[in-house]
């Protein structure tokens, strides 16, 4: 089990800087050494390419991802939960969203069939993967399974 003081790194959602901080900051609001701006904004980051990697190998934190495309009806449908489900996770998990449209090399390195599809990593690690829509509570439940 994790330590009261123990330091976790987070990377910053506006600058991509790798921030250290205590693990017990995390639920202050902390924001960036190196932008200033707030590391926590309760909505999901848009990524693709070397941010994608960035932010799934140097989040200490578990970081969830929605891979999804713009023409998907489901997947447009979900966006909202995603956004509410970011809200009541953070700042425990990180949560990202690839456009496997715009990001096709993503969407074939990790094997996505079907969209929307949620992968969760811990550790740059792939831990779990839930394909179709869910509502908000689902996949905070669904992710909270695998973080807690
Ligand atoms: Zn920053």
């Amino acid at each position: 089990m994790a330590q009261s003081n123990e330091s976790v790194h987070v990377v910053c959602p506006h600058c991509d800087a790798v921030n250290r901080l205590a693990r017990e900051r995390l639920g202050e609001g902390p924001s960036c050494g190196n932008c200033s701006k707030t590391l926590f904004t309760g909505a999901p980051l848009d990524c693709a390419g070397a941010r994608f990697d960035k932010h799934i190998g140097r989040n200490d934190i578990p970081v969830l991802v929605d891979f999804w495309a713009p023409w998907c009806g489901p997947c447009l449908s979900m966006a909202p939960a995603y956004k509410q489900a970011a809200g009541q996770l953070e700042p425990a998990v990180r949560l990202l969203k690839v456009d496997t449209e715009a990001a096709q090399d993503l969407g074939a390195r990790f094997g996505i069939r079907s969209i929307p599809t949620l992968a969760l990593f811990v550790g740059g690690r792939e831990v779990a993967r839930q394909a179709g829509a869910m509502d908000a509570g689902s996949i905070v439940a669904w992710t909270r399974q695998y973080t807690r």
